[in-house]
């Protein structure tokens, strides 16, 4: 069993790897996993070692990550007998990272909560050595953890975009699989198969997840432009038959200015115009719409395209993501 959360000491809550990486970039809160202490989301497991018995990260503070973010066993990390965690397999896939195993998320969220998690930092214990971990005080037997309540009860769902992206992703040649599990946003409930939408199927409907590969990026004065590669068959009513339409998508620059994670998403849009590698957009909230633009050559002409600004950038996602050209 892989690990779908960890004990988080200094918030005193069991957060994702997706938390954890999106705490990362948050400019607003003050937090770096490699400082932070992690250990067995189990409480029985965790309260019965000291708290230097802990757990590692990997991929949390890659920006463009392409193999899956986990919580590892470190080589000298401990589990009670009987723990869910401290199977054969986990150790094995956690410290050796057995590529076939850590290249998939198995823990499929079924909501996407599209309001933000707030966490509270624990009054750090004037004993508590916060830059040092491994030397921390042991655990405190006087006043056991309880889980977070609001966190306990709602262990499947997650407000980091980033998680049901990846779920996708990495488990896109398993089709099966994608169809019996349930994600909802909002009022919608849909397999993961339905909710991810191909981009140039984006007519069939209004409000889900759509993604594409990228055909180029624009840089411009007040925005970016991401043009998808595929194009949208649509018939005009005053048309005879089908034509193609490019599709786009606007990111405003005052948006990303005001971003809690400016830094790591001007960094990923930066590595996504110089990158080589074949990239794909995912975004969720906006639903792109037939609009008549004036021509950049020829001001005075003007054309259709499919098209919508960005309005949350926790709902957008630029990134690799190799098994989608073929899926
Ligand atoms: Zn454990």
């Amino acid at each position: 069993m892989k690990f779908d959360t960890a004990y988080c000491i200094s918030l005193d809550d069991k957060l994702s790897i997706y938390d954890v990486r999106d705490l990362n970039f948050d400019e607003t809160m003050a937090f770096d996993s490699a400082k932070e202490q992690f250990q067995c989301p189990n409480d029985a497991c965790r309260a019965a070692f000291a708290a230097d018995n802990q757990l590692g990260t990997f991929n949390a503070k890659n920006v463009n990550y392409i193999r899956t973010p986990h919580f590892k066993n470190l080589p000298a990390t401990r589990h009670i007998e009987g723990c869910p965690y401290g199977s054969s397999r986990t150790l094995a896939a956690g410290v050796e990272g057995t590529p076939d195993e850590d290249d998939r998320e198995e823990h499929f969220p079924s909501e996407l909560l599209l309001a933000r998690r707030e966490y509270v930092r624990k009054p750090a214990t004037p004993t508590a050595d916060v830059e040092t971990p491994g030397t921390a005080a042991p655990a405190s037997t006087s006043s056991p953890r309880t889980p977070h309540p609001a966190q306990a009860s709602t262990p499947d769902k997650t407000s980091v975009f980033a998680h049901p992206v990846e779920c996708f992703v990495s488990n896109i040649d398993d089709k099966e699989l994608l169809k019996r599990m349930p994600l909802k946003i909002g009022e919608h409930t849909a397999s993961y198969a339905s909710f991810f939408k191909k981009i140039e199927y984006l007519l069939d409907n209004k409000g889900l997840i759509y993604w594409g590969k990228i055909k180029e990026i624009k840089d411009y004065t007040q925005s970016f432009r991401i043009d998808f590669e595929q194009k949208v068959w649509f018939k005009q009513a005053d048309e005879a038959k089908k034509k193609p339409y490019s599709v786009n998508v606007y990111l405003s620059k005052k948006l990303i200015e005001n971003y809690r994670k400016r830094k790591a998403f001007l960094e990923e849009i930066k590595h996504a115009i110089e990158s080589e590698q074949e990239l794909y957009c995912f975004f969720y909230g906006v639903t792109p719409e037939l609009k008549q633009v004036p021509s950049k050559k020829h001001p005075e002409q003007t054309f259709r395209v499919f098209s919508a600004n960005i309005e949350n950038l926790d709902h957008f996602i630029i990134r690799e993501a190799p098994g989608l050209a073929t899926g």
